[in-house]
């Protein structure tokens, strides 16, 4: 057997590794238009803040150790420049020599990953602004900032990279402006919850512009300018260019496969092309998002490298593995916080016209009592029907990634709220609290399918009316710190005592910091007669952070 394999990153060199292990036999050639291989495209960000000091780290294999190990014919800078499927080749162009020659193969598998979406602004082609894709970029922005005159750098997009990116150059000492056109950062993440790193972001002194749109690039008097449709210009010493990017499907495109719905190669459960000799993995794919059912598109690490397990494992012992789709795990470090999400977000499912609740829960990332305890926030969404979980997503800083990678399971196992009542966690004071984040989240889903908490959100404050009252259950320095509206003041501790001054006819809209005084308060009111009572999911803390950040734009 002969297999050829186009990309030796991430999906590339998983593939080639598993195909060896299954056949010790077969002729193995992958070939990588760049000069590395199998190397962290996720620790890029973090060698250019100098957080990993040592280039050489970055690299998990080289051609010639994956050569030594796995006895893998590792063809680097050899772009393959056609495949041709009726004859079962491909043309490969040796990029030190120009000398181009044809290959055949038995097996074919594609993993050329996704390429930098690079508008065709005016001016985009000054010196000084980049995109980071690989170790070239890495290197040629890391020589650039390290220069003394490089003082301020605009970085265009707030999705994950570019967000690593503004963090790594605002450690080493740059002014940063991060240019955003969507009204939010990240996403795939919902408002609420963006707004809280948003107003964390802006407290680190980064200038962060959203639902602002770039125009073009001039280069005056040696000076780079960012133009912004608004007409004012930015003075940039770098910019990085981070917003986005597309599936490479170049090659796939030339040799006649299918290209699906969502623009990505389409492959079958067994990531197998339209093609049955070929397959494909990675950034180019699209498969079905096993929440929506509809097209998806992951450009993460994770699945890239499980996929091209099962696709060997296809390849050498014949379709027998399906590939059952990812949910969009992604987590990311934003300075002091860390953002999560998995599944999807509310917004999303809204389009999809799927019915979900959301809820918001913030709980201390261990026993409040022992040092250290962090908050986080932590928002899901789940069937009003049969609880399902659609989604999770958190903001903090201690702990989020335990508890994503634990929702994301049971998100990915289709298993409802009351599983998350259920989850049995370790605990002891320094790692959680006898009742977890996950088990919280879990309450308060339940109490809300069944009715014994109502609650409205934070953007629904006009809902609101002139008879209507909205009263604060936090301790009165609390209240004095800040409030709602024209919210009246009585700490859940007075409830029962001052529950003469509340109409029982009126609507009545409660809120606490968190929540959970809130859940109290109305529980209170609901067992002595009260009837129209609602609870803010995610309290005055969530109100705030989200409310603070949509008045930015307004
Ligand atoms: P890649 O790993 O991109 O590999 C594709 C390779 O194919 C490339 O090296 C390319 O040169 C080569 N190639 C393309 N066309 C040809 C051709 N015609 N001939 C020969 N070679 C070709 N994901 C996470 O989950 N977590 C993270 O923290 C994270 N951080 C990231 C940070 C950065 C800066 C970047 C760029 C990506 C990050 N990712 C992260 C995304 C992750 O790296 C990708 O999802 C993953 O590498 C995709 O694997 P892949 O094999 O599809 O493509």
């Amino acid at each position: 057997m002969k297999y050829i394999i186009v990309g030796a990153v991430a999906g590339g060199a998983s593939t080639a590794a598993r195909l060896r292990r299954l056949d010790e036999h077969a002729e193995i050639i992958i070939f990588e238009k760049g000069a590395y291989i199998s190397y962290a495209n996720c620790g890029l960000p973090y060698y250019i803040g100098n957080v990993i000091s040592d280039r050489n780290k970055l690299f998990v294999q080289t051609a010639a150790s994956f050569n030594q190990r796995f006895n893998i014919d590792v063809r680097v800078l050899t772009e393959v420049l056609e495949v041709n499927p009726e004859k079962k080749t491909i043309k490969a162009k040796n990029q030190t020599t120009g000398e181009e020659y044809e290959e055949s193969y038995d097996k074919l598998v594609l993993s050329p990953g996704a390429e930098p979406i690079r508008p065709p602004f005016p001016g985009i082609t000054n010196e000084g602004i980049f995109t980071l894709r690989n170790v070239s970029d890495t290197d040629y922005i890391k020589s650039y900032v390290s220069q003394k005159t490089v003082k301020k750098a605009v970085v265009i997009g707030a999705g994950f990279i570019g967000l690593e990116m503004a963090e790594n150059l605002h450690d080493l000492g740059l002014h940063v402006t991060v240019i955003e056109m969507g009204n939010q950062i990240l996403a795939p993440v919902d408002y609420p919850i963006a707004a809280i790193v948003q107003q964390h972001i802006r407290s680190k002194g980064v200038n962060l512009l959203l639902s602002t749109a770039v125009t073009g690039f001039d280069k005056i008097e040696g000076q780079l300018k960012v133009n912004l449709k608004t007409g004012v210009s930015l003075d940039a010493d770098v910019v990085i260019l981070s917003i986005g990017v597309k599936p490479d499907t170049r090659l796939a495109v030339a040799a006649g496969l299918k290209i699906g719905e969502a623009r990505g190669i389409w492959v079958n459960e067994f990531l197998q092309t339209s093609n049955p000799d070929i397959y494909a993995v990675g950034d180019a794919i699209e498969f079905k998002n096993p929440i929506t059912q509809q097209p998806l598109i992951t450009y993460l690490a994770g699945p890239a490298n499980k996929q091209g397990r099962i696709c060997a494992n296809n390849i050498v012992l014949g379709n027998v593995q399906s590939y059952n789709g990812a949910i969009n795990t992604a987590i990311v470090k934003v300075f002091d916080m860390t953002v999560a999400t998995a599944g999807t977000a509310a917004k999303h499912l809204t389009a999809a016209n799927i019915k979900h609740i959301v809820s918001t829960t913030h709980s201390g990332s261990h026993a409040g009592y022992y040092p250290g305890s962090q908050q986080m926030s932590i928002q899901i969404a789940f069937s009003p029907e049969t609880g399902q979980l659609y989604s999770a997503q958190i903001a903090g800083q201690d702990g989020v990634d335990k508890r994503i990678d634990i929702l994301a399971s049971l998100i990915k196992r289709n298993s409802t709220i009351y599983e998350l009542i259920e989850f049995e966690h370790a605990y002891a004071p320094p790692y959680s609290s006898a009742k977890d984040p996950v088990n919280m989240a879990g309450f308060v889903a339940e109490n809300i399918l069944l009715e014994r908490l109502r609650i409205f959100y934070w953007n629904e404050m006009d809902k609101i009316e002139a008879g209507d009252l909205l009263i604060d259950v936090r301790r009165n320095d609390e209240f004095d710190l800040g409030k709602i509206g024209n919210a009246i003041n009585i700490p859940v501790d007075e409830l029962r005592e001052r529950m003469h001054e509340i109409p029982k006819d009126k609507n009545i809209f409660i809120y606490c910091e968190a929540g959970l005084r809130g859940y109290l308060a109305q529980r209170i009111l609901m067992q002595n007669g009260y009837n129209k009572v609602q609870n803010l999911s995610g309290g005055y803390h969530l109100w705030e952070a989200a409310t603070k950040e949509s008045n930015l734009q307004s």
